[in-house]
């Protein structure tokens, strides 16, 4: 497959590519940059049950499917043969998919390359319990700008919960002790709980629910990142992903419903739990019935990163819009025994002090 060139420069005929500095095309031989016009366009919610337009990225690409970690990403032009997530060499190539549902927003990268390296640096050297040499023997040996899928979903959540409310009573109990071995009668306050049933509803409405769409990424990281300011969506537009890889949605509308449910279900339990009178509950039951509900599809900037420490990987990802940093880092354990010593040496101190005074 030739190399397409969907972007080309005015000036010298070589590609350009979306400039997180300028947010506008740059071209990177002669520097030339050109403005992304954005149409002032309204943001929509799609109806969940209606059939979606799958009408494709509609970006010249060629994508590569991973057979480890499932990802497929989609990339203007052809890569090592390794996919990017899992590093793994079984990735196969196909021809960029019609029928996916096109991204209706997206969040363009504000963050580069450069704010990458150095964020990276701090992040590193933050860490309480890393060796004391990371920073100087670490080196980046990964780093990649991905436009990572997620939907998000809006609905409305009725709930309806029975529960038992707990009463807070006290009784005074007598009890015997023993003073000189003669038998000697108290009394104390003991607290018991009166239950009695107790039931509810609750309307909420829920506003973009965001659920990761990606195969690839790290899950226990993604989350991590999070928040993004889903209030600086802009419509879809191929040219901001250009020069940048992007991933195709792993997860389908259906099976990212399911997790926002999930999300929901959560949230509307521990509502509900609030709104049980009584001073404490048991056996709450909640009931969920949804409506309304929409989606979108959007993609959100993520940096995926790799370095290596004495000879060991280790990854992070950094959000591509607020530059927060999350992922893992070797752990120093003469630091740790350090630190639990000056604990241990802190409690007895403590322990001290009390015995003195
Ligand atoms: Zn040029
Ligand atoms: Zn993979």
């Amino acid at each position: 497959m030739a190399q397409t060139n969907q972007f080309e420069c005015g000036s010298c005929g070589a590609h350009l590519e979306f400039d997180p500095k300028t947010q506008g095309m740059k071209c990177q031989f002669c520097q030339s940059e050109k403005i992304i016009p954005i149409e002032a366009q309204p943001i929509v919610e799609h109806d969940f049950y209606s059939a979606p337009k799958e009408t494709g990225w509609d970006r010249a690409t060629i994508s590569f499917q991973c057979d480890s970690c499932g990802a497929t990403i989609s990339s203007e032009i052809r890569t090592a043969g390794k996919c990017t997530y899992c590093n793994s060499p079984y990735v196969k190539e196909m021809p960029a998919r019609k029928d996916l549902i096109r991204p209706e927003t997206l969040i363009p990268f504000k963050v580069d390359k450069d704010n990458v390296n150095r964020l990276f640096k701090t992040w590193l050297g933050k860490g309480w319990f890393t060796p004391s040499n990371l920073v100087q023997l670490s080196r980046l040996d990964l780093i990649k700008g991905i436009y990572t899928p997620f939907w998000t979903y809006d609905t409305n959540a009725f709930s309806q919960w029975t529960a038992e409310s707990g009463y807070y009573y006290y009784v005074t109990e007598t009890y015997t002790v023993n003073v000189n071995g003669r038998p000697q009668m108290r009394t104390r306050q003991v607290r018991k709980v009166r239950w009695v049933p107790s039931h509810g509803q609750r309307q909420g409405f829920y506003n973009d629910v965001l659920v990761p769409a990606s195969r690839g990424m790290n899950q226990e990281l993604i989350y991590k990142i999070y928040p993004f300011e889903l209030n600086q969506l802009i419509p879809y537009k191929p040219d901001f992903l250009s020069g940048f890889l992007a991933e195709e949605y792993g997860v389908d509308l259906q099976q990212g419903w399911g997790t926002a449910q999930g999300i929901v279900n959560a949230s509307e339990r521990d509502k509900c739990g609030k709104e049980v009178p009584g001073d404490t509950y048991r056996f709450l039951r909640v009931q969920t019935n949804y409506s309304n509900i929409t989606y979108k599809h959007i993609l959100l900037p993520v940096w995926i990163a790799a370095y290596e420490y004495k000879s060991k990987t280790y990854h992070f990802l950094v959000n591509g819009q607020t530059g927060e940093v999350q992922g893992f880092r070797p752990i120093s354990w003469a630091k740790v025994a350090l630190f639990v010593g000056a604990v241990a040496a802190a409690v007895i101190g403590l322990g001290y002090f009390f015995y003195v005074y």
